[in-house]
């Protein structure tokens, strides 16, 4: 699931606000270079997939789920594996920071962006809606503590829940959706994504009812435009979980993910970790 996001992600990344007229053919499915943010290379991942390792690695922890220990693990995969992607008044203070009591002490908490959406679908992989409901809404008021913060961060999770415990088909999941979280998810998408949260996750859900490939899914996130990197992992760390995808991500995208210390091996590691959290 996160390796399937992070790919997602970091192909996303070379067309994060980058107008184009479109990807319509498998071939095209190469990691490109964006044309500002050079930091960031073909292959690699991004702000999404960070914060998605600090979550997934707290879930792995058994340690307890609350502010200051979210907080320590956001600081923790950032500063041993500094990157750009984050929006820059957060890289910034990311990179000042260097204790979960001054994260907590100076962090302006009342973001309605996706930032709290995007790092949350491990949280689904937990056993009851209540639950991923709890966590969602813990790991969002860190940053995002807005209503649409939350509830994005809440419908993002519950995503993946609802494919990890077999809820039901792609095509009824918006609905599902909408009936669990306070917001009109089940509205199909079809403007270029913004930086707001429910923004992200309306199109990453419109993308994933209407899609049956992963190849196909992948391409739908990036033809939104706007914030597509993070559309795109939101969408296929559920998309994932779905019994009803083909699972045909190119290979050209699984061997070129990054794969040093914390990338392709590390990641799929902590996938096969997750999965154990999935009552069956
Ligand atoms: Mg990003």
């Amino acid at each position: 699931m996160l390796l399937e996001a992070a790919i997602g992600d970091a192909f996303g990344a070379g067309y994060e606000y980058v107008p184009h007229k479109g990807i319509h053919s498998v071939d095209k499915l190469v990691y490109v270079q964006h044309p500002r943010h050079r930091d960031t290379k073909p292959g690699m991942y991004t702000d999404d997939t960070q914060m998605s390792l600090a979550i997934s690695e707290l879930l792995l922890s058994g340690d307890d789920w609350n502010a200051y220990n979210i907080a320590e693990r956001f600081l923790t995969c950032f500063h041993r594996d500094p990157r750009g992607g984050y929006a820059k008044g957060f890289q910034g203070f990311l990179t000042e920071t260097k204790s979960a009591d001054a994260f907590l002490a100076n962090i302006r908490s009342n973001s309605d962006k996706s930032g709290a959406a995007m790092r949350a679908s491990a949280i689904g992989l937990l056993p009851d809606v209540k639950q991923v409901v709890e966590y969602s809404t813990v790991q969002a008021s860190v940053t995002h503590n807005s209503e649409d913060g939350i509830n994005s961060s809440i419908a993002s999770s519950l995503m993946v829940h609802y494919f990890a415990y077999a809820f039901g088909s792609r095509k009824r999941l918006p609905h599902w959706i909408n009936s669990n979280v306070d917001g009109t998810w089940s509205k199909p998408y079809e403007e270029k994504v913004g930086s707001k949260g429910w923004m992200s996750v309306s199109a990453a859900i419109t993308a994933v009812a209407r899609n049956d490939t992963l190849s196909g899914l992948l391409m739908d996130c990036i033809n939104f435009g706007g914030d597509v990197d993070t559309v795109a992992t939101i969408a296929m760390a559920a998309a994932s979980c779905s019994d009803e995808y083909k699972k045909d991500i190119p290979n050209a995208l699984t061997t070129g993910l990054e794969n040093g210390r914390y990338g392709r091996n590390y990641i799929e590691k902590l996938d096969v970790g997750l999965a154990k959290l999935i009552a069956r």
